[in-house]
This record gives C-alpha cells, sequence and structure tokens, in this order.
C-alpha cells in the first residue's frame, strides 16, 4: 500500500434542494440587535423585547434604551431615523412622547 491515489474524476452530482436555503425565512420573528454598554464596554445582542423607542417631536429627542445584560446600566442613546426603521420594523415597544396636535 504504497500513497494514494488521487483520483481528479468527476464526483456523483449531488442534488441540493435551493428550499433549504430560504427555509428560515419566513418571518423575521426574532431579530437581534447589537448594541454597546457605555458604562462597562459590553457588547451583546438584544431582542427586539429588551428594547424600548421613544419618539419624541424632534430627532433629539427621540432615543430607544436598554438595559445593559452585564452591569444592569440603564442606556439610552439618540435614535436616527434609520434606528427607527430597524427598531420598528423589528417590533420593538414604541412610545411616542409628544402629544399629538
Ligand atoms: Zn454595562
Amino acid at each position: 500500500m504504497s500513497g494514494g491515489s488521487v483520483m481528479s474524476g468527476v464526483q456523483g452530482v449531488q442534488e441540493m434542494s435551493v428550499a433549504v436555503a430560504f427555509a428560515g425565512m419566513k418571518r423575521a420573528v426574532d431579530v437581534v440587535f447589537r448594541a454597546g454598554c457605555p458604562d462597562c464596554r459590553a457588547n451583546f445582542e438584544l431582542g427586539a423585547s429588551a428594547l424600548r423607542l421613544a419618539i419624541g417631536a424632534t430627532s433629539k429627542t427621540t432615543f430607544y434604551s436598554f438595559t445593559c445584560p452585564e452591569c444592569g446600566v440603564a442606556v439610552r442613546k439618540p435614535a436616527g431615523e434609520r434606528i427607527v426603521e430597524l427598531l420598528t420594523g423589528g417590533g420593538v415597544r414604541t412610545l411616542r412622547l409628544h402629544s399629538a396636535g
């Protein structure tokens, strides 16, 4: 038994179902958002239920908040238009601060 004969031949064609690749793309239920804690500098992923979005009258009073799972501090960060879109699209609870009218 000397060496091994390398076969550079055609391998049997395996049938790959494309459907498998899309199987998990029904609905984005468990969306996670990446966030960082300014206090302990931890980076983590939060589910939509762990985040709160507060929309004020202006972009300056629009922010999202969450509790750091590492140190437990309440973090509040300004939310730009894109973040608002992202969070609301991901099912984050939204609170409107400005009274209508
Ligand atoms: Zn922290």
